[in-house]
């Protein structure tokens, strides 16, 4: 499932064939994905320019010269695919349609933009750009947590009474916006704070010091999902999948990596998610 670096990486990658661009024709393959698309979707799209490409969270959002913006959300399975990008950046020719291929955008730039969902858990939709902030997607997060808003003062005032486990706490979109379960379990494990420690129970240095190394953990991992795009060598032009090399996420029995620490990555089950850390050193 694609976390946040992930979709970061694919808006990077999507940027150059869209931002500025003209969708000179936009197909819509089916009535729905997750949830059905909005009326007249190809219509509204065909003929916009993009704007800008932005993402909140986990979602992409695309500025249209319509004075709408569409909303983007890879789901589970969802891929994005840049054929035939005239900048250079990408030299794939178009393929066949495939069996999945639910949304599909010519741009005028001669770049084809092809969102494929086997699992069809992904979404789209459209709003008045006006309006974005009241999009029921939307307006349930809190802060992005590479933007200004998040940080340590906000962290502490906000997780402080919490009864929860820390874990937990920072899975709440509400919270911090965009952090998924493989993040905050290489956050925590750099942290040295046990996953399922109450936040509460937390002193206020433990708290604000997972702002940064959140904002690092992320970066990181943006950075690794950026170098993939430079050395763009998918054979189908497909964009956001990268190796990245996780500390402690799916390395349950493998030797803990902290130095001075003979610990052994455990996994632990919360709110039905994996959780991985290190008994050792993590506390
Ligand atoms: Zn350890």
């Amino acid at each position: 499932m694609p976390e946040l670096p992930e979709v970061e990486t694919v808006r990077r990658g999507l940027a150059p064939a869209m931002e500025g661009a003209v969708i000179a024709k936009a197909s819509v393959n089916r009535p729905d994905l997750r949830w059905p698309f909005p009326e007249r979707m190809a219509e509204r799209l065909t003929g916009a320019t993009v704007l800008q490409l932005r993402r909140r969270s986990k979602y992409i959002l695309a500025d249209l010269s319509t004075g709408e913006t569409l909303l983007i959300h890879l789901g589970m399975s969802g891929r994005m695919l840049v054929t035939g990008d005239p900048l250079g950046q990408f030299v794939h020719d178009h393929q066949p349609a495939q069996k999945h291929d639910h949304v599909v955008f010519d741009m005028e730039n001669g770049a084809r933009i092809t969102f494929n969902d086997p699992r069809r858990f992904g979404a789209m939709d459209l709003m008045e750009t006006a309006r974005q902030a009241e999009h029921p997607l939307l307006t349930v997060l809190g802060p992005e947590p590479l933007g200004n808003t998040f940080d340590e003062s906000y962290l502490y005032e906000r997780l402080k009474d919490r009864k929860t486990p820390i874990k937990s706490a920072l899975l709440d979109q509400k919270n911090v916006a965009g952090l998924g379960n493989i993040y905050v379990c290489e956050a925590l494990y750099r942290c040295r704070i046990h996953p399922a420690r109450k936040a509460a129970n937390l002193s206020k240095a433990r708290i604000t010091g997972l702002v940064p190394v959140i904002r690092d953990v992320l970066t990181d991992a943006i950075a690794a999902g950026g170098s993939s795009l430079k050395d763009f060598r998918q054979a189908d032009g497909e964009l956001g999948y990268f190796q990245y090399s996780f500390d402690v996420y799916g390395r349950e029995g493998d030797p803990c990596r902290r130095a001075g620490c003979d610990g052994t990555i455990a996994r632990i089950v919360q709110s039905g998610r994996s959780s991985f850390y290190c008994p050792q050193c993590q506390r």
